[in-house]
């Protein structure tokens, strides 16, 4: 998979949103967004009106960007999305929240959704009682994840989930603080998502092609 090398954070001055890719930076006076809130690059102070493909290029990117997934992978979960029964953004959707390290992220074990992937690839996690250090493995409803004993007291892993303690949890995860464990309630819906969108533009930009 091709890395992204540049700064993150021109990618949420190029959406004009937060999309919380540096951690505790995101919410400290440091963020790039609060300070130059326009895009990045030359010509980043005169936004041009964007075209119908524009709009919608531009709300596929954000999406992608938000879950730190390259376009190969975001176009597989659209696939299979569309393949599916319901609503192709609603399933779309459904897919990137449950993760592992989406689900981890959430948890609070990590402070933006690459350190919860790295972290995820550490092997810090069980899923159902069997490790798991694959960051695109699926979760499913009833899935019990849960920090591995044996890294409890690691200092990484113990140093985000104090960072993370008063972090919000969806209602879709139920998070047991004191055994680290997190277990899917149900599965997803876009209004759980915190993110700006318009899904309805990412299914009309790939159904194009
Ligand atoms: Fe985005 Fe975080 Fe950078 Fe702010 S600090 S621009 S929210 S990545």
């Amino acid at each position: 998979m091709a890395r992204y090398t540049d700064a993150v954070c021109k990618k949420c001055r190029r959406e004009g949103i937060k999309l919380f890719l540096k951690g505790e930076r995101c919410n400290s006076n440091k963020c790039a967004i609060d300070r130059r809130s326009y895009a990045p690059g030359q010509h980043g102070k005169s936004r041009a009106k964007l075209s119908e493909y524009g709009l919608q290029l531009r709300a596929k990117q954000r999406a992608k960007n938000y879950y730190r997934v390259s376009e190969t992978q975001f176009r597989k979960y659209y696939d299979e999305a569309f393949r599916r029964e319901g609503i192709t953004s609603d399933v779309l959707f459904e897919q990137l929240e449950l993760r592992l390290d989406n689900v981890a992220y959430r948890m609070g074990v990590g402070t933006s959704r690459a350190e919860a992937r790295q972290l995820v690839g550490y092997g810090m996690l069980e899923v159902n009682g069997r490790k798991v250090n694959i960051p695109s493995f699926i979760c499913k409803v009833g899935d019990v994840i849960k920090v591995r004993d044996s890294k409890k007291d690691n200092k990484t892993v113990v140093a985000v989930l104090e960072a993370n303690k008063l972090k919000a949890i969806p209602s879709w995860l139920e998070f047991d603080k004191k055994n680290l464990t997190a277990k899917v309630l149900r599965k997803p819906v876009r209004e759980d998502v915190d993110l700006e969108v318009q899904e309805n533009l990412i299914v009309e930009l790939y159904s194009k092609n």
